[in-house]
């Protein structure tokens, strides 16, 4: 695929990046603001400001009303959202999303496909061919794309660009970044789908103005992304933030993870099923029908609902415990059942959590196509990393 677009934002350095991300997430912004914000001097932010503007990824917004006898007027900056397309695809065992985005992450074009099967060659073809479909949808996407961001679930080495394990698509050690940029000629960067979400709420959600919060998502697993000072917190193995292999029980069930009595035990969706179904001597019972009798008041798979929130609301406290976020936003796709367990949520986090009142829990619906935008910011970082410049 042609490009037009330099494969880094342009720059003298750490000052630069710091300039973008400021306009990035605060813009449009007066020269003066991005100076308080980054702490740089007017000086500093004049010199970084300019190759951003002529390589055109900043815009001049409108002159503020202002009299000229006030002096010089502030034209507040801001990012040019048309630059540079990026794309984003998050891979589940069943189906792949993709999505195309502008340099401010808002999604252009988006895409399901179905996976028919896990085989790493057929699901890097499949993930050429959707890239393909979305890009040839706009020229100015074929001219003006680079990079693309992958995500999924499991231990993934994002420096390496190797899944280590993916457990939803049976993977072990697959440098699929390398096959992925091969097959796409695309820059590609893959991350674990959970901090790829985290990144995108970081520059572009509920984490902008937070220095520190947490991304929690509930549903086939217990996930978690944390930012702390302002940093996404990759751990020094790639793995942070194993929320759902917290223990909550101590002589509880076993765990996949060979540990006992994992937050992933009680509250993940197949113990979830598990759980009801032997409560209710039903081995048929699906998640959706144990739903809508819960709704209607039934004491058995009510209690089953009430021990998962439970199990949840002990998590979240353990995260404010240990990072003291502003903020945790709960989401994922188990949140429809979210009704039925937020009070026990609550109410074992406000036990549970060490300033609990300061800490501001709130749930955000996410569709896969915001996993895929998440993917997608993952690859709108690395055009922010300091390191390449
Ligand atoms: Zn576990």
């Amino acid at each position: 695929m042609s490009t037009e677009a330099p494969r880094r934002v342009p720059g003298s350095g750490p000052a630069a990046v710091r300039v973008f991300t400021t306009v990035l997430t605060d813009g449009p912004v007066s020269r003066v603001d991005v100076a308080r914000l980054t702490g740089l001097s007017p000086a500093a932010v004049t010199k970084a400001v300019r190759p951003l503007l002529d390589a055109g990824y900043l815009v001049e917004g409108e002159l503020e009303d202002r009299p000229a006898s006030v002096g010089r007027p502030a034209n507040p900056l801001e990012v040019d959202a048309d630059r540079e397309f990026f794309v984003g695809i998050k891979a589940t065992a069943d189906e792949l999303v993709g999505v195309v985005t502008d340099l401010r992450a808002v999604v252009r074009r988006a895409k399901h496909v179905r996976l028919r099967d896990h085989d790493v060659d057929h699901v890097v073809d499949a993930i050429a061919k959707l890239t393909k479909d979305l890009l040839s949808t706009d020229r100015a996407f074929q001219r003006r794309t680079t990079g693309l961001g992958l995500a999924i679930a499991g231990d993934v080495d994002h420096h390496a660009g190797v899944a280590r394990y993916s457990p939803f698509l049976d993977w072990q050690n697959v440098p699929i970044a390398r096959l992925v940029r091969k097959a796409t000629g695309l820059e590609t960067f893959v991350e674990n789908d959970v901090k790829a979400l985290t990144r995108a709420e970081q520059w572009f959600g509920h984490g902008v103005g937070s220095h520190s919060f947490a991304l929690v998502t509930i549903g086939a697993g217990i996930g978690c992304g944390l930012v702390a000072d302002g940093q996404l917190v990759e751990g020094a193995h790639d793995v942070a933030g194993e929320l759902g292999h917290v223990t909550v029980d101590l002589n509880g069930a076993e765990c996949m993870c060979g540990g006992r009595g994992c937050v992933e035990t009680v509250a993940s969706e197949r113990a979830i099923v598990e759980h009801l179904r032997s409560a209710t001597g039903e081995p048929e019972l699906t998640l959706t029908a144990a739903l809508a009798r819960a709704r209607t008041g039934d004491a058995a798979t009510q209690r089953v609902f009430r021990e998962a929130g439970r199990a949840i609301g002990v998590a979240l406290a353990t995260v404010a415990n240990l990072v003291g976020p502003e903020r945790i936003v709960v989401s994922g796709e188990g949140l429809p059942t979210y009704e039925l367990v937020e009070e026990q949520i609550r109410e074992e986090f406000g036990r549970q959590a060490y300033g609990a009142a300061r800490c501001d829990v709130i749930t955000r619906e996410m569709p896969f196509e915001e996993w895929a935008r998440g993917a997608a910011a993952v690859a709108i970082g690395q055009l922010l990393a300091a390191e390449r410049l």
